[in-house]
């Protein structure tokens, strides 16, 4: 496999469109937006005019959209991908969407003939760059095994959870996990510095005792605490509020489905909604939920 098609080149699908260049693979992109592509031409993609254009001839195309009425709207129906894409080629969405999109994705693959895997990711940006993704896959096991050396080119680690749907499933339970114990540092860090501690003292205390976790040690909210980090660059970039909303939104529909008790998962929700209320928030990096915390300068 050498030819794949990326479609959806922004803060994840970009860097990982270009680990794929630099491992090899000639890589054929589209975007909606001139930005993003012109950002993928510079790093060795090729670009196409539209998304069609970029599937035309590929072995495999990868996907990293936002939510899943745009994948259903990119693959599915008369003008979709799955139309025009060679017989053989293998569909690889690594967007977080609903599991039953998610489903009825690789159902629709499947009847046309195709291999597809959902493959949501997780590590964010810093690992979207840095080629180490951890992808959870849902689909038949040969067509994860297919897929596997795509994967591998993004990143470090490649689980099969189960049949299609099943990343999305994983993924949601992460993401729901990941909103509960941000906001939980984001507090714990407001209330020691509320009380008089260094927040790098505090992040470093805690990051070797009990309340270590993911949010700590790799993604501080709480400003100047790590270098390159979102919360030192006032929170731009990253995976935003409203990405993270939508992936509450669908934890809550996964815990409805399921009749599964998420209390401190709609908290959160809760809690994102209220800081997401104002639309300057929705657009930075979810770890500015410290906002909700801080205080007005002087207080
Ligand atoms: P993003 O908004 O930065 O990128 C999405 C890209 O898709 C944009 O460049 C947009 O122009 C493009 N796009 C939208 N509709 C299109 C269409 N019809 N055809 C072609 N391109 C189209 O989002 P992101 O942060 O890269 O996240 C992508 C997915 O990955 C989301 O489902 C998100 O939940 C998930 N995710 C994000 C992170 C993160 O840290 N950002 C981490 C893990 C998973």
């Amino acid at each position: 496999m050498q030819k794949v098609a990326f479609i959806g080149l922004g803060h994840m699908g970009g860097p990982m469109a270009a680990n794929l260049v630099r491992a090899g693979f000639t890589v054929t992109a589209f975007d909606l937006s001139e930005e993003a592509l012109a950002q993928a031409e510079a790093q060795g993609c090729r670009r196409a005019a539209s998304a069609q254009e970029a599937v035309a001839g590929v072995d495999a195309v990868v996907s990293m959209l936002t939510t899943g009425d745009v994948v259903k709207g990119v693959y599915l129906g008369a003008r979709g991908l799955l139309q025009a894409v060679d017989d053989g080629t293998l569909v690889v969405d690594c967007s977080t969407i609903a599991a039953n999109d998610a489903r009825q994705l690789v159902a629709a693959a499947n009847e046309r003939g195709l291999q597809a895997i959902d493959a949501p990711v997780s590590g964010g940006t810093a690992a979207a760059g840095a080629g180490t993704l951890s992808f959870m896959c849902g689909g038949e096991k040969a067509a994860v095994e297919a897929a596997r050396p795509l994967l591998e080119a993004m990143g470090a680690n490649v689980f099969h959870a189960g049949p299609a749907g099943s990343g999305q499933v994983a993924k949601i339970c992460n993401n729901m996990l990941l909103a509960i114990h941000m906001i939980g540092t984001a507090e714990a860090l407001q209330m020691g510095v509320d009380n008089g501690l260094d927040p790098k003292v505090l992040s470093e205390i805690m990051r070797a005792s009990s309340g270590g976790n993911w949010s700590l040690e790799k993604y501080n909210p709480y400003p100047g605490v790590m270098e390159g980090g979102p919360a030192s660059r006032e929170y731009e970039g990253g995976f935003s509020v409203q990405l993270m909303l939508k992936d509450l939104g669908l934890a809550m529909d996964t815990a409805a489905g399921s009749a599964s008790s998420t209390p401190l998962g709609a908290l959160a929700r809760n809690l994102y909604q209220l800081y997401g209320a104002d639309p300057e928030h929705r657009v930075l990096d979810f770890s500015s939920i410290q906002n909700l915390f801080r205080r007005p300068a002087g207080d």
